[in-house]
């Protein structure tokens, strides 16, 4: 069996309040047999301002998932005002999204400015998760794993065909010392098993899918052939 990441992107969503609820939500119905989440990595990325409450409370609930913020400061500590740098992520968290195509869009971040990201996330210890659109995407050196997602398909509820997206995602390999490649675009609990089916893809990065803890832990299960007995 192949090792699975499933990465939940919060985007701009959630106070303290609906995180604790979350995690409790999900801490209830997501139980599996703990062999099951040997092959199986689930990383939540959320607003830096869950990130210490979070920290403390996976810790606290014993679950069985590990954070990631979704962007990081070009720079390192220092006179940036507004910016979080990769050391602060790293008190919290192991992983980073970076150059998600929201970034890109609402951002303007470049290539460049996310080579640079990429730099700070490697020194301070962080693990990367970085997203292209397309196989032709400039990935920079460090990266360890990647998310293909379509702009097209991010947020419509028109995902990719897993075909394609296994295409695609063998295309990255192929270029690539990268060995975890994963899908992103309206994944779905009932879409997820086809996509996980093909040989290319080693996960999902949902993130619609992750706001609802129950649709989250029924999307974790549908990974694993199995069903959420109650939602
Ligand atoms: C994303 O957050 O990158 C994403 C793919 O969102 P959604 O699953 O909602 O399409």
């Amino acid at each position: 069996m192949k090792s699975l990441f499933i990465v939940g992107n919060w985007k701009s969503n959630k106070g303290i309040a609906e995180a604790h609820d979350w995690l409790r939500q999900f801490n209830a119905k997501c139980q599996m047999p703990n062999a099951k989440w040997k092959d199986l990595a689930i990383v939540l990325c959320v607003p830096y301002t869950l990130l210490n409450f979070l920290h403390d409370q996976i810790k606290q609930l014993n679950l069985p998932i590990v954070l990631g913020a979704q962007d990081v400061s070009p720079f390192g500590d220092g006179a940036y005002t507004g910016a979080v740098s990769a050391r602060q992520v790293k008190e919290f968290a192991d992983w980073v999204i970076i150059g998600h195509s929201e970034r890109r869009k609402y951002f303007g971040e470049t290539d460049e400015v996310l080579a640079q990201k990429v730099a700070q996330a490697k020194t301070a210890g962080l693990n990367i998760i970085y997203c292209v659109s397309d196989e032709n995407t400039v990935i920079p050196d460090g990266v360890d794993a990647v998310a293909y997602e379509p702009v097209w398909a991010i947020g419509t509820g028109k995902a990719e065909t897993p075909e394609h997206a296994n295409a695609v995602i063998a295309g990255v390999k192929a270029k690539t010392q990268i060995r975890s490649v994963i899908y992103g675009g309206s994944v779905t609990p009932d879409n997820v098993a086809s996509f996980l089916a093909q040989p290319a893809i080693d996960g999902v990065l949902p993130g619609g899918a992750s706001l609802d803890a129950g649709i989250f832990a029924a999307l974790i299960l549908a990974s694993q052939g199995q069903a959420l007995q109650t939602l």
